[in-house]
């Protein structure tokens, strides 16, 4: 029988690689993006690849 984690388990390790990356990571509440500024940073999250900002 195959295995139903799979695809679970490939999305935790894209977050984590966004993480390890050193990326906030938060996603948009629209969803299908991250934030890619640094941990900790202060103010909005911020997109760099569409260029938005949200909080
Ligand atoms: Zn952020």
């Amino acid at each position: 029988m195959p295995s139903k984690d799979a695809t679970t388990r490939a999305t935790t390790a894209e977050t984590s690689a966004g993480r390890a990356g050193g990326y906030c990571w938060v996603e948009h509440p629209d969803g299908g993006y991250h934030c890619t500024l640094h941990p900790n940073h202060q103010g909005k999250h911020y997109d760099v690849y569409s260029r938005t900002e949200f909080d």
